[in-house]
């Protein structure tokens, strides 16, 4: 079936309150893609790199099945974005975006991923993605993120709005929801996101986990409770990786399955925060993710028998 990723390949460097690190492997592609192929075999990468990435750095994806036939080297540096967190690790401070060769990024999906049934779009220019679209023959399940920066420009706006009438699933944050509909309320404001056309939106909400709506359900997903979290950076990507594949894996678009899709997102972003950069998804294999997925079954149970 196939699961393709369109997004940034990176080099980021992150300040944390606890220690800092300087072009780490990053991007969305990346995060995404190490947090799917753990738990599905076909995942296939599009995105660009400069001459100065350390494609090596790659191998650990590659281990693990990730097609990365659709990444091409341009001449020029690759994209790097600087970041910092304050105590809280819930605000984060860019300090830096270079685009480098992703300023020309055009993206061609390989022929052999033309075929893809569930497609992820990872953060860029909308227009780039209503482009992805448009090679791509016959999805099933279209999922896209989005940031501030194409919410607020005039152009990028209507782009995106045309895009969200051909996306199954808008996924964002929750400060991202707001700005998007004007509105305040997280309910509201994903039945807006409804109204202009995903069937389905998933709002996360950093350590106080995320929130699927759609099909007249809500579903909530806490944080896994860690004991540490080191560095939050893409937490997102890594949450939609362990989501897509989960659905990838089993074929299944039904709302129920889509709630467990979250769990599988909500255990994978955990794992993100653990290390800094991709770090931690090569400490890890699929039972490690198996046993925090059935710990956070453990987190919602309750009994009613004592009412
Ligand atoms: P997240 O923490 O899930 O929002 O994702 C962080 C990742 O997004 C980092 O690895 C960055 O390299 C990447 N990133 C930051 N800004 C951009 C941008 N404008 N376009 C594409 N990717 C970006």
């Amino acid at each position: 079936m196939g699961l393709l990723v369109v997004g940034s390949v990176a080099l980021d460097s992150v300040e944390t309150p606890f220690g800092r690190i300087d072009d780490a492997l990053g991007g969305s592609a990346l995060f995404f893609a190490s947090a799917a192929s753990l738990l599905y075999q076909r995942v296939r990468v599009v995105g660009v790199v400069g001459r100065d990435y350390p494609m090596n750095g790659l191998d650990s994806l590659r281990a693990r099945g990730v097609d990365l036939a659709g990444v091409t080297m341009a001449d020029g540096e690759s994209f790097r974005w600087a970041g910092r967190y304050g105590f809280d690790l819930s605000t984060r401070e860019t300090l830096d975006t270079r685009l480098g060769v992703f300023a020309q990024f055009k993206p061609r999906i390989p022929e052999e991923f033309r075929e893809s049934r569930f497609v992820f779009l990872g953060n860029i220019d909308p227009e780039l993605q209503l482009d992805v679209l448009q090679q791509v023959r016959k999805p099933e399940f279209v999922a896209c993120d989005t940031m501030n920066y194409w919410i607020q420009g005039a152009a990028s706006r209507v782009s995106l709005l045309k895009l969200l009438k051909h996306v199954d699933c808008l996924m964002l944050n929750d400060s991202e929801i707001r700005e998007l509909s004007g509105d305040w309320h997280i309910q509201r404001a994903a039945r807006w996101v409804i109204a202009h056309g995903p069937r389905y939106v998933v709002i996360k909400k950093g350590e106080h986990g995320a929130v699927l709506v759609g099909e007249g359900n809500v579903f909530y997903v806490p944080a896994f409770p860690l004991e540490d979290v080191f560095d939050p950076t893409g937490a997102g990507d890594a949450f939609a990786g362990g989501f897509m594949a989960h659905i990838a894996k089993s074929g299944n678009t039904s709302p129920a399955n889509l709630r467990l899709a979250m769990v599988y997102g909500s255990a994978m972003g955990s794992f993100a925060v653990e290390r800094f950069s991709i770090q931690r998804f090569a400490e890890i294999g699929p039972q490690d993710v198996m046993a925090r997925v059935r710990a956070s079954q453990e987190l919602v149970h309750f009994e009613r028998d004592f009412e």
